[in-house]
């Protein structure tokens, strides 16, 4: 049984997109945590709550796809401290 949830979130970017579409058919890690976000239908990991997105990478020439986390917030410390200056 497939459908029975419709994709209301129109939010998603194509990376995204293109994220979710890969992960539906690949077994893929979650670069904070491990687990494996195969098949995942948000493009956040559902084990850390990391948003994750898709990059390409060059790996021993060749070609493929790396999953990276978002996480603007590991720099928010840093900022802090210049910002006192
Ligand atoms: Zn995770």
């Amino acid at each position: 049984m497939e459908g029975s949830h419709p994709v209301v979130d129109a939010a998603l970017s194509r990376e995204q997109e293109l994220l979710l579409e890969f992960l539906r058919d690949h077994d893929a890690a979650c670069p904070v945590c491990s687990y494996n976000v195969r098949a995942l239908t948000r493009p956040v990991c559902p084990e850390c709550k990391q948003e994750l997105m898709l990059a390409v990478g060059v790996k021993r020439l060749r070609l493929g796809w790396l999953l990276v986390a978002v996480a603007p917030g590991f720099f928010s410390g840093i900022a802090a401290v210049f910002a006192r200056m």
